[in-house]
């Protein structure tokens, strides 16, 4: 039988939006995943600020991804005591199912702030990092960051040899597989959907279900 191919999304989700929906449908096809695994982070050690308690921004990826097979949520973050670092998500998920091909996907925002993270080098040497696009950075930057040294960026840079609405595929020679993912360039961030419902306006890319799930449990006034 063949391994599936799952790709790991992480994130606080604070709160779900269709912006995460998109990317990640959109990366699920370019890369040929069977499944998406949403994975909302528990206690994220970076994103503190106005952030929902866990269980309600479990329950709102619950509710966004009702009725798409190919997207699933799991809840060992929310779980698990103390900070939720994605080294310690991806080993328990490669011990669970050891068959399974697993692709950790970032948005570019994410990965561009990968320093400051737990054990970059080696959650970059533990499984494909899928990056997708996300407005107001540049796949460039990616070759200015200390943990991306030995990888050849030239490929990226030369727009005649190859497509640039395809995956690009970059190795570095110790380990590292990213996956450059050209997604169409979503506006939605959690930052501006809860700036807008704590000043009372209209919320950008949020699901009607996740609204009212919001105003049913007043979070973000
Ligand atoms: P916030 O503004 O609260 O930081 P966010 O949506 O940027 O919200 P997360 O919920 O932590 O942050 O995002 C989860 C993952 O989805 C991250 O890897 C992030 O980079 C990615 N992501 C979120 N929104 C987009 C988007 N519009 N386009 C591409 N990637 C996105």
């Amino acid at each position: 039988m063949a391994h599936p191919r799952i790709g790991i999304f992480g994130g606080t989700f604070n709160p779900v939006h269709e912006g995460h929906l998109k990317v990640a449908g959109a990366c699920r096809k370019a890369l040929g995943l069977d499944r998406i695994r949403f994975i909302p982070a528990g206690e994220p050690p970076l994103k503190t600020h106005n952030l929902a308690p866990a269980a309600h921004r479990l329950e709102m990826v619950r509710i966004a991804i009702h009725g798409i097979p190919e997207f699933e949520v799991d809840d060992r973050e929310v779980r698990r005591d103390g900070p939720s670092y994605t080294l310690d998500t991806v080993n328990s998920l490669k011990a669970e199912q050891p068959d399974t091909r697993w692709t950790l996907i970032l948005g570019l925002d994410a990965v561009l702030g990968l320093g400051a993270w737990h054990r970059p080098d080696a959650l970059l040497r533990a499984l494909p990092l899928a990056v997708l696009f996300r407005p107001g950075a540049r796949f460039g930057q990616l070759k200015d960051l200390p943990q991306m040294a030995g990888i050849d960026f030239s490929p990226l840079f030369d727009c005649c040899g190859r497509d640039p609405e395809a995956p690009l595929h970059l190795t570095s020679g110790d380990g590292i597989h990213l996956i450059l993912v050209p997604v169409t360039p979503c506006p939605e961030s959690g930052t501006a959907i809860r700036k807008a419902l704590a000043e009372g306006r209209p919320p950008l890319g949020l699901p009607p279900a996740v609204h009212d799930y919001i105003t049913r449990n007043g979070l973000y006034t």
